[in-house]
């Protein structure tokens, strides 16, 4: 008995130490794959539900990593915001989007998530107009996402972050809806431009009635603050019906397909005449 015991503790500690050899590996690889720009935009469609028409492009960061292979966001961003390179990250990727998306159909929107790590950095309006300016993009197409979470934080300054921003012209959605538990008096004196229904309410639209009183309590609560919706997670024909009852509103999912690269979404646009 003893010796197994020993045996599960040596077992623990290897397990421990290859954990943060993982972890310190992907620290490493993150700054080389910045120096080296390995993070590349993928976009999701962003569809007017009413018209089934294309309305613009949610980025979603992927990192291309030469030891990791294609590393998904969940992964890399809690790590980046960690290390202090959020910013950096966001920057080049957000570059990147804007020359995308310059070669898209002018009405087309582009909508970035931004950490509420950046959200706490006074001069992030700044940067960002920086960079409006630098690759001359409309401030009105972009969409800015920042989640419920944030609002967990100094709400004055995420109050005069969201002011400084639609200043600029730029939009600001909140993100992951119904998540974050932002009380009503919060987010009523909040002036988003529209909230984002996170998906984990929109799944349940696949299945029973109580599902379906939850988003129909998210839009008329929408409604009631003169926001629009976007729905986020629309996998099927089933979901989207039940959306579309609900009211007008925004959407996306995996129904429309998967999120793709820029050269993809070129592709997609010049099929359709959006380039
Ligand atoms: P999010 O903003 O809620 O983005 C939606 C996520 O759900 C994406 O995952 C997307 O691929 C996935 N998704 C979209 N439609 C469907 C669907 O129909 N079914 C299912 N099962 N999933 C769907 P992804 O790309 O892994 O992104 C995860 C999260 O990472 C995002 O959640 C966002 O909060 C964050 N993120 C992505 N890119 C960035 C970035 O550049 N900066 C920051 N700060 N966060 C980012
Ligand atoms: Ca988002
Ligand atoms: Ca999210
Ligand atoms: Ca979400």
């Amino acid at each position: 008995a003893k010796k197994q015991g020993k045996n599960r503790f040596f077992w623990f500690e290897s397990s421990m130490e290859s954990e943060l050899r993982f972890r310190n590996e992907m620290i490493q690889g993150l700054r080389r794959g910045i120096e080296k720009g390995e993070f590349v935009p993928f976009y999701e469609q962003q569809i007017d539900l009413e018209t089934g028409k294309l309305v613009g492009f949610e980025m979603l960061a992927r990192w291309n990593s030469p030891d990791f292979g294609i590393v998904g966001p969940d992964i890399f961003i809690p790590i980046a915001e960690e290390m202090g390179l959020i910013g950096d990250l966001s920057e080049q990727l957000i570059v990147q989007a804007f020359t995308d998306a310059k070669s898209w159909a002018p009405e087309l929107t582009l909508s970035v998530n931004i950490s509420p790590v950046q959200m706490r950095d006074p001069w992030f309006s700044q940067k960002l107009l920086k960079l409006l300016i630098e690759h001359n993009f409309p401030p009105h197409r972009l969409e800015i996402e920042i989640t419920e979470s944030c609002l967990h934080e100094n709400i004055g300054m995420v109050r005069t972050m969201i002011a400084s921003l639609q200043n600029q012209g730029v939009h600001v959605s909140l993100d992951d809806f119904g998540t974050g538990y932002a009380s009503l008096s919060q987010l009523s004196s909040l002036p988003f431009d529209r909230l984002k229904i996170d998906r984990s309410f929109v799944k349940e639209l696949s299945g029973s009635n109580s599902g379906a009183k939850i988003v129909q309590a998210m839009v008329s609560m929408s409604d009631g603050l003169h926001m629009p919706v976007t729905a986020e997670g629309i996998e099927d024909e089933k979901i989207l019906e039940a959306l579309k009852t609900l009211g007008k509103m925004k959407g996306q999912g995996y129904h429309y397909g998967l999120p793709e690269n820029g050269e993809a979404v070129r592709k997609r646009l010049a099929e359709s005449g959006q380039l």
